[in-house]
Protein backbone atom coordinates (compact mmCIF):
# COMPACT_ATOMS: atom_id res chain seq x y z
CA UNK A 1 0.00 0.00 0.00
CA UNK A 2 2.56 2.12 1.47
CA UNK A 3 5.08 1.44 -1.46
CA UNK A 4 2.01 1.95 -4.19
CA UNK A 5 1.18 5.19 -2.90
CA UNK A 6 4.94 6.67 -3.22
CA UNK A 7 5.55 5.88 -6.39
CA UNK A 8 2.26 7.69 -7.27
CA UNK A 9 3.51 10.50 -5.78
CA UNK A 10 6.65 10.77 -7.15
CA UNK A 11 4.89 10.34 -11.04
CA UNK A 12 3.05 13.00 -10.44
CA UNK A 13 5.45 15.43 -8.44
CA UNK A 14 8.54 16.98 -9.66
CA UNK A 15 10.20 17.24 -12.94
CA UNK A 16 7.79 15.53 -15.48
CA UNK A 17 7.72 11.68 -15.63
CA UNK A 18 11.22 11.10 -17.14
CA UNK A 19 12.62 9.48 -14.54
CA UNK A 20 16.20 8.42 -14.77
CA UNK A 21 16.99 5.05 -15.13
CA UNK A 22 19.33 3.51 -11.58
CA UNK A 23 17.97 6.41 -9.45
CA UNK A 24 16.01 5.37 -6.40
CA UNK A 25 12.76 6.76 -6.99
CA UNK A 26 10.62 3.76 -6.43
CA UNK A 27 12.25 3.14 -2.83
CA UNK A 28 10.52 3.06 -0.01
CA UNK A 29 11.53 5.52 2.73
CA UNK A 30 12.98 3.91 5.67
CA UNK A 31 9.97 3.51 8.03
CA UNK A 32 11.14 5.11 11.58
CA UNK A 33 11.74 2.27 13.75
CA UNK A 34 10.10 2.85 17.42
CA UNK A 35 12.51 2.34 20.30
CA UNK A 36 12.33 -0.43 22.43
CA UNK A 37 13.39 -0.15 26.63
CA UNK A 38 14.16 -3.01 27.97
CA UNK A 39 13.37 -2.80 31.95
CA UNK A 40 16.86 -3.56 33.55
CA UNK A 41 17.20 -4.45 37.16
CA UNK A 42 20.77 -4.58 38.96
CA UNK A 43 21.99 -6.29 42.00
CA UNK A 44 25.90 -6.24 43.09
CA UNK A 45 27.40 -8.77 44.85
CA UNK A 46 29.15 -7.69 48.53
CA UNK A 47 32.51 -8.65 50.17
CA UNK A 48 33.62 -9.13 52.97
CA UNK A 49 36.47 -6.75 53.40
CA UNK A 50 38.74 -6.79 57.14
CA UNK A 51 39.13 -2.74 57.91
CA UNK A 52 41.79 -3.13 60.83
CA UNK A 53 40.49 -6.09 62.44
CA UNK A 54 36.95 -4.71 61.54
CA UNK A 55 35.22 -6.75 59.22
CA UNK A 56 33.01 -4.34 56.55
CA UNK A 57 31.44 -5.47 53.47
CA UNK A 58 31.63 -3.26 50.07
CA UNK A 59 30.38 -3.81 46.74
CA UNK A 60 32.25 -5.90 44.27
CA UNK A 61 32.25 -3.28 41.60
CA UNK A 62 31.86 0.47 41.78
CA UNK A 63 28.48 2.47 40.79
CA UNK A 64 30.99 3.74 37.95
CA UNK A 65 31.66 0.43 36.84
CA UNK A 66 28.12 -0.42 36.85
CA UNK A 67 27.14 2.75 35.02
CA UNK A 68 30.21 2.48 32.02
CA UNK A 69 29.15 -1.12 31.20
CA UNK A 70 25.37 -0.01 31.02
CA UNK A 71 26.23 2.47 28.69
CA UNK A 72 28.72 0.47 26.53
CA UNK A 73 25.65 -1.23 25.87
CA UNK A 74 23.23 1.01 25.11
CA UNK A 75 26.20 2.53 22.93
CA UNK A 76 25.77 -0.80 20.69
CA UNK A 77 22.45 -1.20 20.47
CA UNK A 78 21.57 2.17 19.98
CA UNK A 79 21.49 2.29 16.40
CA UNK A 80 18.97 -0.93 16.31
CA UNK A 81 16.68 0.72 18.38
CA UNK A 82 17.14 -0.78 21.49
CA UNK A 83 17.85 0.97 24.77
CA UNK A 84 18.25 -0.56 28.08
CA UNK A 85 17.18 1.38 31.44
CA UNK A 86 17.03 0.60 34.85
CA UNK A 87 13.64 0.33 36.31
CA UNK A 88 14.43 -0.05 40.32
CA UNK A 89 17.24 1.43 41.75
CA UNK A 90 20.50 -1.43 42.04
CA UNK A 91 20.05 -3.57 45.06
CA UNK A 92 22.84 -5.45 47.09
CA UNK A 93 23.43 -9.13 47.36
CA UNK A 94 24.73 -11.24 50.32
CA UNK A 95 28.69 -11.87 50.40
CA UNK A 96 27.83 -15.43 49.41
CA UNK A 97 27.01 -14.37 45.82
CA UNK A 98 30.39 -12.98 45.77
CA UNK A 99 31.80 -15.51 43.90
CA UNK A 100 30.09 -18.31 42.06
CA UNK A 101 32.15 -21.22 41.43
CA UNK A 102 29.57 -23.80 40.54
CA UNK A 103 26.54 -24.36 38.18
CA UNK A 104 24.62 -24.41 41.80
CA UNK A 105 25.93 -20.86 42.69
CA UNK A 106 24.58 -19.76 39.38
CA UNK A 107 21.29 -21.00 40.29
CA UNK A 108 20.43 -19.56 43.48
CA UNK A 109 20.91 -16.21 41.45
CA UNK A 110 17.29 -16.76 40.67
CA UNK A 111 15.95 -16.66 44.08
CA UNK A 112 16.99 -12.94 43.68
CA UNK A 113 14.79 -12.24 40.31
CA UNK A 114 12.82 -9.63 40.53
CA UNK A 115 9.99 -9.96 37.91
CA UNK A 116 9.08 -8.22 34.65
CA UNK A 117 13.08 -7.09 33.69
CA UNK A 118 15.86 -8.58 32.55
CA UNK A 119 18.37 -9.17 35.73
CA UNK A 120 21.52 -8.50 35.72
CA UNK A 121 24.13 -9.59 38.62
CA UNK A 122 27.39 -7.46 39.31
CA UNK A 123 29.76 -10.67 41.22
CA UNK A 124 33.36 -10.51 42.16
CA UNK A 125 34.35 -13.95 40.47
CA UNK A 126 32.92 -16.28 38.12
CA UNK A 127 34.32 -19.85 37.76
CA UNK A 128 33.37 -21.53 34.52
CA UNK A 129 31.44 -24.22 35.32
CA UNK A 130 32.83 -26.47 32.16
CA UNK A 131 36.30 -25.83 32.73
CA UNK A 132 36.73 -25.15 36.58
CA UNK A 133 40.89 -23.49 35.97
CA UNK A 134 39.10 -20.97 34.10
CA UNK A 135 37.14 -17.70 34.88
CA UNK A 136 34.40 -16.24 32.67
CA UNK A 137 33.87 -12.43 32.69
CA UNK A 138 30.25 -12.74 32.50
CA UNK A 139 27.03 -15.57 31.25
CA UNK A 140 23.66 -15.46 30.19
CA UNK A 141 22.62 -18.06 32.31
CA UNK A 142 19.58 -19.86 32.52
CA UNK A 143 18.37 -21.85 35.75
CA UNK A 144 18.66 -25.54 35.05
CA UNK A 145 15.33 -26.57 37.17
CA UNK A 146 13.67 -23.52 34.87
CA UNK A 147 15.12 -22.40 31.82
CA UNK A 148 12.65 -19.70 31.54
CA UNK A 149 14.37 -18.31 34.42
CA UNK A 150 17.69 -16.33 32.51
CA UNK A 151 19.76 -13.62 33.87
CA UNK A 152 22.70 -12.17 33.53
CA UNK A 153 25.85 -12.32 35.52
CA UNK A 154 29.03 -10.30 34.94
CA UNK A 155 31.97 -10.55 36.96
CA UNK A 156 34.32 -7.48 38.33
CA UNK A 157 36.96 -8.71 35.21
CA UNK A 158 34.41 -7.81 32.60
CA UNK A 159 35.69 -5.57 29.59
CA UNK A 160 33.96 -2.65 28.63
CA UNK A 161 31.06 -4.46 26.56
CA UNK A 162 30.95 -7.99 28.73
CA UNK A 163 27.75 -6.37 29.51
CA UNK A 164 26.46 -5.73 26.28
CA UNK A 165 27.71 -9.02 24.55
CA UNK A 166 26.05 -10.76 27.60
CA UNK A 167 22.51 -8.97 26.81
CA UNK A 168 23.29 -9.73 23.12
CA UNK A 169 22.71 -13.50 24.35
CA UNK A 170 20.00 -12.38 26.58
CA UNK A 171 18.22 -11.12 23.24
CA UNK A 172 18.61 -14.20 21.55
CA UNK A 173 22.37 -13.85 19.42
CA UNK A 174 24.35 -16.74 19.08
CA UNK A 175 28.07 -16.05 18.48
CA UNK A 176 29.75 -14.58 15.82
CA UNK A 177 32.96 -14.89 14.45
CA UNK A 178 33.17 -10.99 12.94
CA UNK A 179 36.09 -9.03 14.02
CA UNK A 180 34.90 -6.19 16.50
CA UNK A 181 30.97 -8.03 16.28
CA UNK A 182 29.44 -7.77 19.38
CA UNK A 183 29.21 -11.60 19.77
CA UNK A 184 32.53 -12.10 18.60
CA UNK A 185 35.63 -12.70 20.81
CA UNK A 186 38.04 -11.36 17.66
CA UNK A 187 38.34 -7.59 18.97
CA UNK A 188 41.51 -5.31 17.56
CA UNK A 189 40.46 -1.90 19.49
CA UNK A 190 38.07 -1.32 16.40
CA UNK A 191 34.36 0.40 17.00
CA UNK A 192 31.92 -3.08 18.35
CA UNK A 193 28.69 -3.20 16.44
CA UNK A 194 25.72 -5.55 15.84
CA UNK A 195 25.32 -6.11 12.31
CA UNK A 196 21.46 -5.80 11.15
CA UNK A 197 20.15 -8.94 11.43
CA UNK A 198 21.56 -9.34 15.10
CA UNK A 199 19.45 -6.00 15.71
CA UNK A 200 16.26 -7.31 14.32
CA UNK A 201 16.82 -10.45 16.29
CA UNK A 202 17.26 -8.47 19.66
CA UNK A 203 14.25 -6.64 18.54
CA UNK A 204 12.28 -9.51 17.92
CA UNK A 205 13.37 -11.31 21.02
CA UNK A 206 12.29 -8.37 23.08
CA UNK A 207 8.88 -8.07 21.60
CA UNK A 208 8.97 -12.07 22.48
CA UNK A 209 9.52 -11.29 25.78
CA UNK A 210 7.50 -8.55 26.38
CA UNK A 211 4.25 -10.34 24.56
CA UNK A 212 5.12 -13.15 27.10
CA UNK A 213 5.54 -10.75 29.94
CA UNK A 214 9.05 -11.86 31.21
CA UNK A 215 9.39 -8.28 30.42
CA UNK A 216 6.85 -5.68 31.46
CA UNK A 217 6.22 -2.07 30.45
CA UNK A 218 5.21 0.29 33.44
ZN1 LIG B 1 29.05 -15.21 24.74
Amino acid sequence: MLRRRFIASALLGGAGLTIPSGTAWAKKPPAPVAEIAVPIVIAVAARKLDDKGKPRLEPVVTRAFVEAQLEAANEVFKPHALRFFERDAASTLPESAARLETAADRDALASSMVSGVANVYFVESLRDVDDPKLYRMGVCWRKLSNLKKKYVIVAASAQPTTLAHELGHYLGNPHSTVKNNLMSYDRDGGKVFLDDAQGQRARKTARALFASKELVTQ
